[in-house]
């Protein structure tokens, strides 16, 4: 039998690849190796549940080509496999002067990605949200609610069912090349593979490096704090209830989610975190940590922005700084009303000149091929992820 085609990462990327790599070509293995016990452990399990529009990101970039076509994929997904999901619509308010401007922009940007959003008036809003107080507000109707892990639990089903194989606990360590195939080492043995596809999240940028690529970047955890009301304030929010992002950032600022199970979360802030995966406040891993601080481009980010990196921190620290952003948005809400509920770490690309990499970034290399940068909304795109690479690695192994 011929050697398979090896995926690091079963996080929806690397699942969503797996799968569409069984579809695409099934006369080829496919074996997906996670680290850690079971699957979605990481972004994918920690992120905010939200099926995002694309209203966001520039257009004709990756993200906003894929994040429409991956929408549709996944909730065709999700009807044909029974899976929770909802698409309730979001707002999004502006509180200010300068935010209603930027949300006029937001409006044209949203149409030329093909979203279906309108600006709304006060009294729709307060029809809709009756707890929001705003200036302005946008309503999108494609945002929805999913549960991301269910997804990842079916596309391991379908991609085992397909002959093809997910192995959990299996962590890899080191990467050799040996007569045309990968020797890929992990701590539970050594696996052949004719392809490897890196979907490590964010490990990305070190399982790159251990295939001899310089993928050219450097992965900077970004921590996201949440919250989540207690129950009888949910009330505050019937569907989702975002801000007007700030443009210099990817990330969107605190926002209101309902998950599909009914619980309401606040939340996630975003600040350097000082473990790629610790989730705790306070949790260092010295070589993450140093790592970063050496790093040119992160020296170079810092200084322009370390006013908004403290006041990310003190909020993260801080149950009333977190409270007056939330404030913003739901006047009402008061401190007894949240509870502390699991963070989440963005993996976020920088590029050696400080900038955050704002596109997905995906990094070809001759048997390989190295997903660098898939934030937010990757996990909304991830179908369309998966189909995209399964398509390359098709074609190299055509
Ligand atoms: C707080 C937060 C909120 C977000 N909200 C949303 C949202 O609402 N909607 C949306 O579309 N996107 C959202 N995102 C973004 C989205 O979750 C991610 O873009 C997406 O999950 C990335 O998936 P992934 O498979 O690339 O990474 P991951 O889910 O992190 O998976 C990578 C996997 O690789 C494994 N791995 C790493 N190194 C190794 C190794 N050496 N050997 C074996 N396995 C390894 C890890 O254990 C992990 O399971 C959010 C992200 C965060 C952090």
């Amino acid at each position: 039998m011929r050697d398979p085609i090896v995926v690091i990462g079963g996080g929806i990327v690397g699942l969503s690849t797996a799968f569409a790599l069984t579809r695409l070509r099934p006369d080829v293995r496919v074996v997906v190796l996670e680290k850690e016990a079971g699957l979605a452990r990481h972004q994918t399990g920690r992120n905010s549940g939200v099926i995002h529009s694309g209203i966001y990101y520039t257009p004709g970039s990756l993200k906003a080509r894929m994040c429409r076509a991956g929408r549709e994929a996944l909730l065709a997904f999700c009807s044909e496999h029974r899976i929770h999901h909802e698409i309730c619509g979001k707002v999004i308010v502006a509180v200010d002067e300068d935010e209603t401007s930027r949300l006029e922009g937001l409006l044209l940007r949203g149409r030329e990605n093909g979203v279906s959003c309108r600006g709304i008036s006060r009294e729709e809003l307060a029809e809709r949200e009756p707890h929001v107080v705003a200036r302005a507000a946008l309503r999108v109707d494609d945002t929805g609610i999913v549960d991301y892990p269910a997804v990842c639990a079916r596309l391991a089903g379908l991609v085992t069912e397909a002959g093809s194989e997910v192995r959990t606990g299996t962590r890899l360590l080191a990467v050799r090349q040996e007569k045309g195939a990968r020797i890929l080492e992990t701590d539970r043995g050594a696996v052949r593979g004719r392809f490897l596809v890196n979907c490590a999240g964010l490990y990305s940028d070190r399982v790159a490096r251990l295939d001899g690529v310089d993928p050219g970047l450097l992965i900077v955890p970004f921590r996201g704090h949440y919250y989540e009301l207690v129950e009888p304030a949910r009330r505050y929010c019937r569907h989702l209830v975002y801000p007007v992002p700030v443009p210099a950032y990817p990330f969107l600022g605190v926002h209101f989610t309902r998950r599909t199970d009914g619980r309401v979360e606040c939340g996630p802030n975003a600040m350097l975190a000082f473990a790629r995966e610790g989730y705790g406040l306070w949790d260092v891993d010295a070589s993450d940590l140093s790592e970063t601080l050496r790093y040119p481009g992160f020296r170079r980010l810092a200084s322009g922005h370390w006013r908004m990196g403290v006041t990310e921190f003190a909020r993260s620290a801080s149950r009333r700084r977190y409270l007056a952003a939330l404030q913003r948005l739901v006047p009402d809400i008061r401190a007894d009303d949240l509870l502390h509920a699991p963070s989440g770490i963005r993996a976020q690309a920088v590029l050696p000149d400080g900038t955050l990499a704002d596109d997905f970034v995906i990094r070809r290399s001759r048997g390989a091929l190295h997903v660098c940068n898939a934030p937010s909304p990757a996990a909304t795109a991830g179908l369309e992820i998966g189909r995209y690479i399964a398509d390359q690695v098709a074609s190299e192994l055509d």
